[in-house]
């Protein structure tokens, strides 16, 4: 089977989807692996890397059009997917929830495609599991930013001049990014809380020496896969209220509460923001799902009238891309791993298992994901 991996066309992303060690792995299993010139470059894995491990390079992608399978990290364009071998299988972000029309594309084009984030968050899929991957690096360089933006020092200084006192981060949205957040600004000496509406939470946050917020939300809850529940607009309402205190007192803000599937809660209004101090910082990471904090634009950084800066950047884990790469490609490769047949030496796409299930959106020209296939019918 030949795969072909191609360069990032997205000026900002600096990741890749194949490291010279993910490549490695494909060829062992069996693959021809091509990619295009300079793959790595931004991330820190030059050509030569590659070719010592047996990628072919091209000058362009064009020979995407030749290959059984192709990985991504760009959201594939309907041109790009028209390009692509009938037959063949294409593994990457899809972000199929706000996409359905590459759904439509994908089957019209007869490729099968594979959404990394829609794998589903079992404990045999854990090393496939990209939005862990990537949030947890996400969540790590949000207090960075935050710190190089922030007019403070972040730790407890008591120097001959005087005393600094530890700076106050607050983290709102204790999932994968939000436990990284809380551990980061720990270790840099910030004194931490913090919210999630999953009671579970409280204990996570306390055993990594952070405060629990509490706020009497009522009944919240959340799926079995793990995930929050919507809240209604009274308790929306209410958790507003009771973080606006923190926020006032709060020099870094770093809001992560997604809902998986569905556009982000705003939990941060102007008003709250008005009453924060001049020089604080927000790094608002559900900015690609339409943000937890009004006023937050999208890879823009915004400074408010009264001297608040907001960080919207979509992509954070693109900073450090030379690891978020190398947990994203290694995410990639154990998928294919999981799925490579070694009595036909080829990959597998096995209908019947629970990963496949999960994952895998179009199939033979088709869309075979029940939660997608209702959503169309519903358009
Ligand atoms: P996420 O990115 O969907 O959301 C981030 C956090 O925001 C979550 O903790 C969520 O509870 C919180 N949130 C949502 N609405 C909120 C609100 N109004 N106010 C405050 N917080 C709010 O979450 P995630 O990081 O992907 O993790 C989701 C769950 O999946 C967690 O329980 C995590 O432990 C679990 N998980 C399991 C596995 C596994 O078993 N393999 C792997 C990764 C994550």
């Amino acid at each position: 089977m030949e795969g072909f991996i191609p360069k990032s066309k997205i000026p900002g992303e600096n990741r890749t989807a194949l490291t010279p060690d993910s490549a490695e792995k494909l060829i062992q299993l069996g693959f021809k692996v091509g990619a295009e010139t300079g793959l790595g470059d931004k991330s820190g894995y030059p050509d030569k890397h590659y070719v010592n491990k047996g990628v072919t390079l091209s000058i362009d992608d064009s020979s995407v059009n030749e290959a059984d399978l192709v990985l991504g990290l760009d959201l594939p364009t309907p041109e790009f997917i028209a390009r692509l071998k009938p037959g063949s299988l294409f593994v990457g972000y899809l972000d199929p929830f706000f996409n359905l029309d590459l759904l439509k594309a994908f089957a019209a084009a007869k490729v099968n495609a594979i959404s990394m984030e829609m794998v589903p968050r079992t404990t045999l899929a854990q090393k496939m599991d990209v939005l862990s991957s990537q949030m947890n690096i996400a969540g790590y360089y949000a207090v960075i930013k935050a710190a190089e933006r922030l007019n403070k020092v972040l730790p407890m200084m008591m120097t001959p001049a005087g005393t600094i006192s530890p700076s106050r981060v607050f983290v709102i949205g204790v999932g994968v990014a939000g436990l990284q957040a809380i551990a980061t600004a720990k270790r840099l000496g910030a004194r931490v809380e913090a919210f999630d509406t999953r009671p579970v939470v409280e204990e996570q946050v306390k055993s990594l020496g952070a405060k629990f917020v509490k706020i009497d939300l009522g009944e919240t809850g959340q799926t079995d896969q793990g995930y929050a529940k919507a809240l209604t607009p009274e308790q929306i309402e209410l958790q507003r209220q009771g973080m606006a205190k923190v926020c006032a007192q709060s020099d870094i803000v770093i809001t992560t509460a997604k809902l998986f599937g569905r556009k982000a809660p705003t939990l941060l209004t102007k008003d709250m923001i008005s009453g924060m101090k001049p020089g604080s910082v927000i790094v608002d990471l559900a900015a690609a799902g339409g943000g937890n904090v009004e006023g937050t634009i999208l890879d823009q950084e915004v400074i408010t009238d009264n001297g608040v800066i907001i960080v919207g950047e979509g992509a954070l884990e693109s900073h450090v891309p030379f690891h978020a790469s190398q947990v994203y490609a290694a995410n990639i490769a154990s998928l294919l791993e999981h799925f490579w047949d070694k009595e036909s030496n080829t990959l597998k796409l096995d209908l019947e298992d629970e990963i496949m299930k999960g994952c895998l959106l179009t199939h033979n020209g088709s869309v075979i994901h029940p939660t997608f296939l209702e959503q169309l019918a519903d358009a």
